[in-house]
Formats: C-alpha cells, structure tokens, sequence
C-alpha cells in the first residue's frame, strides 16, 4: 500500500506554482470558449499554454490518455476526449487540466456554461461549486477525509443530486493521484485524519439526475447512466498551519467570465 505522503512547506509552493499554472491555462480556456468553437481546440491552446509556461501537459499519455485536458460535455461526467466536436449554446462543459512543473503536479477542474443553458443546469453548476467550497472547508487538520465526503454529498442530496461514488479526489505531488482518495461522500469522523502537509484534490462531481455512471469504451469517457447532466470543479488544496490553503485558484477564469457578461 502507498504511503501518504506529507509535504514540507517548499514542496507546498512549488505545488502551488503547478497548480496556478492550470489555473491560468482555465483563465485562456475561459476567454475562448464558445458556441462554434471545436474541443480540440481548446486541447491545443492548453497544450501551448502549459508548454510555453514551462510546464508538461500532466494528463497527456498518462496511462495512455491521449490529450492534455479532459473535456466532458453534458452527460459526460469526467475524462472525456476533446475532439471534432463544435461546443452549441446550452452546452455545459467540464475542463479538467494538470500539469507536471518543477516535478510536481497541479489538478483543477471547471464547469463552463456555453451561452445561455437551462435552469437546471444552472443550479446543477452552482450547487457543485458550493460542494466543493464546503469541501474545501473541512479541509483542516484534525478533520478526517469523512468530513470532507459528507459536506459534498449532503449539500448536493438537499438538493436532490446524484454523488458520483465510483471516482474520487486524491493526494497531490511528485504523481498526479497519490494517497488518500477523496470521495464525495462518507460519514462525519471517519477515513484518514487530516494533518499539517496534507495536498489532496477535492472534486465534487455531481449528477442532475441518478448518481450512477457508466464507462464507455474508448476505456476513459465517464457519463451519466439517465443522460442528465453533471458537473465537475476540483480545487488542489494543502493542509497549512492546520487550515486548507487553496493551491488552485478560479479567479482567472472568474475575471474572464465576469467581463465577458459586461460586454
Ligand atoms: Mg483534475
Ligand atoms: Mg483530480
């Protein structure tokens, strides 16, 4: 069984480095994504991006995966290709991108609206961000990874949304997945104790419909089992003087959104 592995405040920032690399790449995806525009685009400017920043597309051939970013349309849940495939207005589109800099890795993940899209979708995405920050918060030493899996999972099942129980957050470093996992779900006070130097990814992915998923396949594609919508953000986050410190930000792509809305 792999250890987990506890990071020293160094190894914290140069976590952080990675992971505001994918968040800058978000920010580029954010000003261009659109109806009309092909997902295999936005796999190429995230390819240069990260490249050109000095960092390697983290998720381009792992384990075979053959592009830089998952995108997931729609039912799709996570891990889906980009492709030929032209983004239309009501499209929700879930980016998932790493990246490896300096050794270490970063992971984020955000749920973009394509136009206008419905009101169940826009609930859908605002209660999955919700998730995640009250995940985030139970992110403090002392805590244990059942804390973090409860608040994900009763804000959403309020709501009447499906958890994803077959994939799951997980530890951040030298690997893209190390130990603990992180489910979006559990029991209050049980699973792993949080503590100083802690770097998991927590990444509430959430079903307006059934929890359950099926696997496609071309071995990766997840999607939802009734066909209803999901959405997906991830936060790479380190356990600092027992607080959660956010390593990922979305206020690149927040900035982006915001003005694209005025304009
Ligand atoms: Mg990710
Ligand atoms: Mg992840």
């Amino acid at each position: 069984m792999p250890k987990i592995h506890y990071k020293s405040v160094e190894e914290i920032e140069l976590i952080r480095e990675s992971s505001l690399l994918v968040s800058k790449t978000l920010g580029e995806i954010a000003k261009v994504i659109r109806p009309g525009i092909k997902t295999i685009e936005l796999d190429k400017l995230a390819e240069t991006f990260i490249r050109d920043s000095g960092g390697v597309p983290a998720f381009l051939n792992y384990h075979g995966f053959p592009y830089s970013l998952c995108i997931s349309m729609n039912d799709q849940v996570v891990h889906g290709f980009p492709g030929q495939h032209v983004l239309t207005e009501g499209d929700v589109v879930s980016v998932d991108c790493g990246v490896i800099l300096n050794k270490y890795f970063g992971d984020s993940a955000f749920t973009f609206a394509i136009g206008e899209i419905s009101d169940t979708a826009k609930n859908l995405m605002r209660v999955t961000r919700e998730c995640l920050d009250l995940g985030v918060e139970k992110a403090v030493a002392g805590m244990r990874i059942g804390d973090i899996g409860y608040a994900v999972q009763e804000h959403a099942e309020k709501h009447g949304y499906g958890v994803v129980k077959e994939l799951v957050g997980h530890g951040v470093g030298l690997e893209l997945h190390e130990k603990p996992e992180v489910p979006n779900y559990g029991k209050r006070g049980a699973g792993v104790k949080l503590e100083e130097g802690m770097v998991i990814a927590i990444e509430p992915m959430i079903n307006a419909g059934k929890a359950r998923v099926k696997f496609w396949d071309d071995g990766w594609t997840v999607s939802t089992i009734d066909g209803k919508p999901s959405a997906h953000y991830e936060h790479t986050v380190a356990i600092r003087k027992g607080q959660p410190d956010i390593l990922s930000t979305f206020s690149y792509v927040d900035n982006v959104l915001k003005e694209k809305n005025n304009n």
